[in-house]
């Protein structure tokens, strides 16, 4: 039986949560349980109007703050997300079925750490230079509309308006349909940390509605969006009108190549990790394993091997280590591409596209490793966004380089060697923005960002705060 769920009809807008101007409601659903979680607004383009024009009011003042104003502001703001750590997790283990130990450590710890490191790096950046008779003052580059998607949701977030608000920008949030929950409880971490009103707005709805508005706003100045490319085209078009500045982070394809010489089981069982992390909805997964043709089916035994650690189950167990898919939608997807994929010739070694009989509620599909794929084949060149990972085979370095740069994206990637240099080298020859060497760590001051179909701009460190500022020269 249903229960009861919480009725939100407020957006934060110019310093309070106020009254939807809309009526229209946003179910939010528990994608393990299939139930209600609360309904928040549909917000209307009059509510991207107060809300932009709230920001636009609040934009003078806050680019004329202090460095040391704004840190004190955003360290309250860092302080406020370490001791909200549990309910963060809780509330993305709710809206978006992400296992509750992969929750706390990334979808709540990440957006710690990346604010954290927003701290050094406002403390330490210069904003003015001096360039021979010239000096050249970096200044906010205005209104932000950041537009969020739902799969990493308060990492989106925080990697957008973050480094928006360390630079002198006031922004206006619309986040994803799907984890409105996860934005709610930002906002109030923003308005419990003091920052002057208009400064920081949300406003939850449709991106048909209000991101499609926002996008267009000819009050923003800078747009900021992460999520498909299809839709990336078209915020950039209405940016462009505009003459908006835009910034896109957008869908990826990546490959992980292992070179001969490499340690394949290793190489093997960490790309399985990470295309399977959170059910394979992340950007930057590795969701193309190309492996030296001599080792191929010993790569998929591997592969196999390890793909039976990750039995779907209820997020909220601390034992799950994938949950299910966010909605019926995006399962609808996933077990799409696996039927065209076994369409197509692949063959599958792990999962495959059936439903799971013992999970009846809820978005499961199975994790799955799919062999004999081809790099033409749909599975290999569009974005599954599951926990889908396609074997590849190559002859050889000139051969992996092909296939790893032959789709439309560019936007991580990892490569495996007997040492780093030879990783390296290779890497330098990849169409990517971010490669991994044999497993390299995580680095959340490197940019983040795409070539080709991947998008524009960076976020992230240094590169991502330079996304959010302009430069001004006064000759002496
Ligand atoms: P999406 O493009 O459907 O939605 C993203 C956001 O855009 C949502 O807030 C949505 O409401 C809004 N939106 C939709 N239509 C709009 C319009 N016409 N105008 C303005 N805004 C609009 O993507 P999604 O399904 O939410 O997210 C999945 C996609 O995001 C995947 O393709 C994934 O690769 C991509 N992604 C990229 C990165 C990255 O950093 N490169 C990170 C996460 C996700």
């Amino acid at each position: 039986m249903q229960q009861e769920y919480a009725e939100y009809g407020d957006q934060y807008i110019d310093g309070a949560w106020r009254p939807s101007r809309d009526s229209g409601t946003i179910p939010v659903l528990n994608p393990a349980t299939e139930q209600v979680l609360a309904t928040v607004p549909a917000g209307a383009a009059a509510d991207v109007d107060a809300a932009v024009a709230a920001a636009r009011r609040a934009a003078r003042g806050w680019a004329a703050t202090t460095r040391e104003e704004r840190l004190a502001l955003l360290t309250r703001l860092r302080d406020g997300l370490a001791d909200a750590q549990a309910e963060i997790t809780s509330t993305v283990v709710a809206e978006l079925g992400a296992p509750v130990g992969f929750a706390g450590a990334v979808h709540a710890g990440l957006p710690l750490t990346v604010t954290t490191s927003y701290l050094s790096l406002l403390a330490g950046y210069s904003f003015e230079e001096r360039i021979g008779n010239s000096v050249v003052f970096a200044e906010p580059a205005g209104v932000v509309a950041a537009i969020t998607p739902w799969n990493y949701p308060l990492h989106q977030i925080v990697a957008k308006v973050v480094p928006a608000l360390a630079a002198g920008c006031p922004v206006v949030l619309k986040p994803a349909e799907d984890t409105p929950l996860v934005a709610r409880l930002f906002a109030r971490l923003v308005d419990e940390a003091g920052f002057p009103a208009g400064v920081f707005n949300l406003v939850t709805g449709t991106g048909a509605v209000a991101g499609a508005a926002l996008a267009a706003h000819p009050e923003v100045d800078v747009v900021s969006f992460t999520g498909s490319t299809a839709v990336g085209r078209q915020v950039a078009e209405a940016a462009g009108r505009g003459l908006k500045r835009v910034a896109l982070e957008l869908g990826g394809k990546s490959a992980n190549v292992v070179l001969p010489g490499a340690d394949l089981a290793r190489a093997v069982n960490v790309n399985v990790a990470n295309v399977f992390a959170n059910s394979g909805q992340t950007c930057s997964a590795w969701t193309r394993l190309l492996v030296h043709a001599d080792q191929y089916e010993e790569a998929l035994a591997l592969a196999a091997k390890a793909a039976e650690k990750y039995v779907p189950g209820d997020p909220a167990d601390p034992r799950t280590r994938i949950g299910p898919l966010v909605n019926a939608r995006q399962l609808d997807r996933v077990r799409g591409y696996l039927e065209g994929a076994l369409d197509q010739g692949a063959r599958v070694v792990a999962g495959g596209p059936e439903p799971l009989a013992e999970l009846p509620t809820g978005h499961y599909v199975r994790p799955t490793v799919l062999a004999d794929v081809t790099p033409e084949m749909t599975v290999a060149q569009e974005e599954v966004f599951g926990p889908v990972l396609a074997v590849l085979p190559y002859r050889d370095e000139d051969h992996a380089v092909e296939i790893a740069n032959g789709t439309a994206y560019g936007l991580a990637g990892g490569v495996w060697a007997a040492n780093t240099d030879t990783a390296a080298a290779f890497a330098r020859r990849l169409d990517t923005g971010q490669v991994d060497l044999n497993g390299g760590r995580f680095n959340p001051l490197a940019p983040f960002g795409g070539y080709k179909d991947s998008g524009l701009g960076r976020e992230l460190g240094r590169h991502g705060l330079e996304e959010f500022l302009q430069y001004k020269s006064l000759q002496y």
